[in-house]
């Protein structure tokens, strides 16, 4: 009905419903306000919008304008006859309600009166909803009302179906957006575990669907493993599938995304669950499968099958990455846990002679204490023609070189055998170089000869002691009975006494020689370390008045078993050879403390001198009895102490380093603590 100034309440309503559908309000506002509009130009008290939810099972209330009448319920079920809702719903055509709780019948114009007007919402020929109005009293409803209500039942579909694209659009940007992060979250990703678990966990985000399991192909290619999975715990028969068995099986075979529903899967009963299975690729091969699967609720859709193909060649590439870097961090624990557990030095130079690798072992053995990679060898071993055998490798003049060197520190010397060998191409040669202690087996090599030489030593000289000694004591008697012939002359007396001294002299080193060969028996008994070394106060008085520093550390008081009077003759024996060798201003360092070996635990006491050292030759002899390089000395001092520490089950050794002053090392077996017999 136009008003005077040309306008019509109608037409202003549409225009201004009509320029809704394009805001970016939100929907259910939007329908507010195109309801509004319907009640405006109808002059209608309630005008209601109903939409299909549920794949057409029910008729909801979206949105509702104007508070008169009785209302519509929330819902409706199309199927129900007494309501023009339903009915207009069903049919797609306009109903009506004749009176409040009245009949209803299909809307015509010969119809007597309304109640209610109920028309269709169509988009794209298909029914989405309904448009319901209330009239209040039952005047009969003309076809223009009838038209004008069903432009803005089109109006209503519009405004819905155009939210639904939008909030489609939407989801997918969104989930684009999530395939980029996920994919930056994937790369930094290199644990090949976790990777996998995430790969799953994003999949079900990305699909939204309820659980995701994702399978590797086995080596040969005949089955499927299950790696990771979220949501439900799939059954046992699940964890392993062969090719082409099964929906994930069949991925594999076919190289195709699968999708099944519970709708076309009801012969699976109970357990139907909607699922989606793409293939995962690499190196042009189907390597795995990628699963999600969502309970009753509504099947994947295409886009779920795109999106999911997408993230699945994304998740392809950061999982080879993840297992060729998993197998590269393999081989290179192997390498490092080879050459760390290996005793020899083990290092690799460049051409340059510069250090590219280098073992615990290297380390140890050339006191390397900073991060050597980088560094020029030289800088750790340069000496004893070490640098001139190398450039005869790096240069091609030669395959094998080996010297022998002395290395490790000035506390632990060694002695090495150093090989070089080529290491790489010609032009780029480099060289491996291996280093063997050889300190240890020399040590015992030595030991076993001295032992066998002491053993045959020992032997001739308690023979020779014996044979000495019976013949001695005659001439003794002999010599005690000529004393008392009477009328010697004075000079006879005197050369009697020279010879009683003589006599003396040899049976002091009979008995000596005897110490060493035939050793009392040891009276063994627990002690502590200390307890042999209880002189040590007054060897440091001796020390002082030589103008010598003495340097005595008990650096663990342990417990062994032994015979203290013994001990203390053998420690103090090395103390006094020391003292002897060092010059004034010399020092004389004395300590024990505990040591560990393959032999076990030991009780170790070292004394080291400033002295002018030994050398080999001297080293080898010095423990044979009557060696001595003093015009004073017997020489038995070092055997006997020797045959002490071997009746102690021990062990002794020399280091010799002509210069370098002497050390002796005595290794006496340790006990444990809680033992006391
Ligand atoms: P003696 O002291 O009577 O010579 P030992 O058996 O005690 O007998 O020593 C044997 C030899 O070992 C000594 O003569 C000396 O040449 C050498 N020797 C022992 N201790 C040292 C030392 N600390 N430094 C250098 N040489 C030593």
């Amino acid at each position: 009905m136009p008003r005077q100034d040309g306008s019509s309440p109608p037409l202003d309503a549409l225009n201004r419903a009509t320029a809704l559908v394009a805001s970016s309000r939100s929907r259910d506002e939007v329908l507010c306000e195109v309801l509004e509009a319907v009640c405006e130009a109808g002059g209608y008290g309630r005008a209601t919008a109903f939409l299909l939810a549920g794949s057409g099972s029910l008729l909801e209330r979206l949105a509702e304008a104007g508070t008169g009448g009785t209302g519509f319920p929330a819902t409706v079920d199309p199927a129900d006859p007494a309501a023009a809702v339903a009915r207009a719903g069903r049919t797609g055509r306009p109903w009506i309600a004749v009176a409040p709780d009245g009949p209803v019948q299909e809307w015509s114009e010969r119809a007597a009166g309304a109640h209610r007007l109920c028309v269709p919402v169509w988009n794209h020929e298909r029914v989405l909803g309904v448009l319901a109005v209330e009239r209040g009293p039952g005047s009969p409803a003309g076809r223009d009302e009838v038209d004008l209500l069903g432009v803005f039942a089109n109006l209503l579909g519009v405004v819905v179906e155009n939210r639904a694209l939008h909030d489609a659009h939407e989801s997918r940007i969104q989930q684009l957006l999530a395939l980029q992060r996920i994919g930056r979250e994937m790369t930094t990703t290199l644990e090949i575990g976790q990777l996998l678990a995430l790969v799953v966990a994003e999949a079900v985000g990305l699909t939204g669907a309820e659980g995701g399991l994702l399978y590797l192909v086995e080596e040969g290619g005949e089955h499927l493993r299950l790696e990771a999975w979220s949501g439900r715990e799939p059954a046992p028969e699940r964890r392993r599938v062969p090719v082409g068995y099964g929906i994930t099986g069949w991925v594999a075979r076919n190289d195709r995304p699968l999708r099944v529903s519970d709708a076309v899967a009801p012969d699976a009963g109970v357990t139907a669950r909607n699922q989606l299975a793409v293939p995962l690729h690499s190196g042009g091969r189907v390597v795995g499968v990628l699963g999600v699967e969502g309970g009753g609720g509504s099947p994947f859709t295409e886009i779920h099958e795109e999106i999911l193909s997408i993230f699945a060649a994304q998740a392809a590439k950061a999982i080879e990455a993840a297992r060729y870097l998993g197998e590269v961090r393999r081989e290179r624990d192997l390498r490092d846990s080879i050459l760390a557990g290996t005793p020899n030095g083990v290092v690799a130079l460049g051409p340059d002679r510069r250090v590219i690798l280098m073992n615990p072992a290297a380390r140890r053995l050339l006191a390397v204490s900073e991060p050597p990679v980088g560094n020029p060898i030289g800088r750790y071993l340069a000496g004893g023609g070490f640098l001139e055998r190398l450039d005869r490798i790096l240069s091609g003049g030669a395959d094998l070189e080996s010297v022998e060197l002395p290395l490790g520190s000035r506390d632990d010397p060694r002695q090495c055998t150093v090989s070089l060998f080529p290491l790489g191409e010609r032009a780029a040669r480099g060289a491996t170089v291996v280093i063997q202690d050889q300190t240890e087996r020399r040590r015992l090599d030595e030991r076993v000869q001295r032992m066998d030489r002491l053993a045959s030593i020992g032997q001739l000289a308690a023979g020779i002691a014996h044979e000495i000694r019976n013949p001695l004591t005659g001439v003794g008697i002999s010599l005690d009975i000529l004393r008392e012939e009477q009328g010697l002359s004075e000079a006879g007396t005197e050369l009697l006494a020279d010879i009683n001294r003589e006599i003396d002299r040899l049976e002091a080193l009979i008995r000596g020689l005897l110490d060493f060969a035939r050793p009392q028996p040891v009276e063994s008994r627990p002690m502590r370390v200390a307890k042999a070394l209880e002189w040590s106060a007054t060897f440091a008085q001796q020390c002082r008045k030589k103008g010598v520093v003495f340097r005595f550390e008990i650096r663990q008081n342990t417990k062994l078993r032994g015979d203290p009077e013994k001990l203390k003759q053998v420690f103090l024996n090395l103390a006094i050879n020391a003292l002897e060798a060092t010059p004034s201003g010399g020092e004389i360092r004395l300590w024990a403390e505990p040591h560990r070996d393959d032999g076990g635990h030991w009780c170790r006491v070292a004394v080291e001198d400033t002295g002018p050292g030994l050398d080999e030759a001297t080293a080898a002899r010095m423990f044979d009895p009557f060696f001595t390089t003093k015009n004073e000395g017997t020489g038995l001092g070092l055997s006997i102490a020797h045959s002490i520490v071997q009746q102690h089950g021990g062990r002794m050794d020399v280091h010799a380093a002509p210069g370098r002053g002497a050390r002796f090392v005595v290794d006496l077996p340790a006990m444990k603590e809680e033992d006391d017999r």
